[in-house]
């Protein structure tokens, strides 16, 4: 199969000036990391795009790969393990060697932002990225999108209304196109600490997609 990379955000991507201004700050206080838009991890073949709210700033801005460094990458690369979404050994960096099976990881804003909070017109600007996700994505069938922030963003990208499809934990949204859209709370440290998010939680909503998905080997090729 023939395949078109999605079109990346230049490392010193300043479309959105804040975000630019706080990068140049992280790369003089964290000299050792990343510090740019973090690319998407996973085989572009994959059915499911996992898709998250924006890098941590010592998580994936430090590592450069999605969610890998911090506690949310902890609880997502677990259940990625678990359920047959990827193998090796998480080890928090990127060259643990963890690959990826059936499933491609982004998020809905690819710098780190200040206080983990970007503003709307941040998300909107972003959105060009994601959408162009998607659609380099020849075989997608799924989206799970963790949290409202990148639920709401993914909706708009696929052009739909908020009220089309409303975020909920646990919610599937089978749209039209032939999409299946599934929530989750993020699986941020506060949602674990506080209650709001437990692992029987996050497992259910695996749980179903794989059921979906007809998820039940690692037979894909790697990330
Ligand atoms: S968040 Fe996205 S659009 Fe904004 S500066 Fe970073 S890569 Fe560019």
């Amino acid at each position: 199969m023939s395949l078109t990379a999605p079109a990346s955000p230049n490392f010193n991507c300043a479309l959105c000036p804040r975000l630019a201004g706080f990068r140049v700050e992280n790369r003089r206080l964290l000299p050792d990391g990343f510090n740019g838009p973090v690319p998407s991890f996973g085989p572009l073949t994959a059915p499911l795009l996992i898709v998250g709210l924006a890098p941590g700033l010592r998580g994936a801005n430090f590592t450069g790969r999605p969610f890998t460094g911090d506690y949310a990458g902890d609880l997502l690369y677990a259940a990625l393990l678990n359920f047959g979404f990827a193998s090796g050994v998480y080890a928090a960096t990127p060259r643990d060697g963890v690959q990826l099976f059936h499933c491609r990881i982004t998020n809905a804003v690819r710098c780190v932002p200040p206080q983990n909070k970007p503003t709307p017109q941040e998300i909107t600007t972003c959105r060009c990225f994601l959408a162009q996700e998607m659609a380099a994505m020849p075989g997608l069938r799924a989206l799970l999108c963790l949290g409202r922030i990148s639920h709401d963003s993914a909706v708009k990208a696929l052009g739909l209304r908020a009220k089309d499809a409303p975020f909920g934990h646990g919610a599937v949204h089978r749209l039209a196109s032939g999409l299946t859209l599934y929530d989750s709370y993020h699986c941020s440290r506060y949602n674990t600490n506080t209650g709001v998010l437990t692992s029987q939680m996050f497992d259910a909503v695996f749980e179903k997609i794989v059921a979906d998905l007809k998820i039940g080997s690692r037979e894909s090729e790697p990330a």
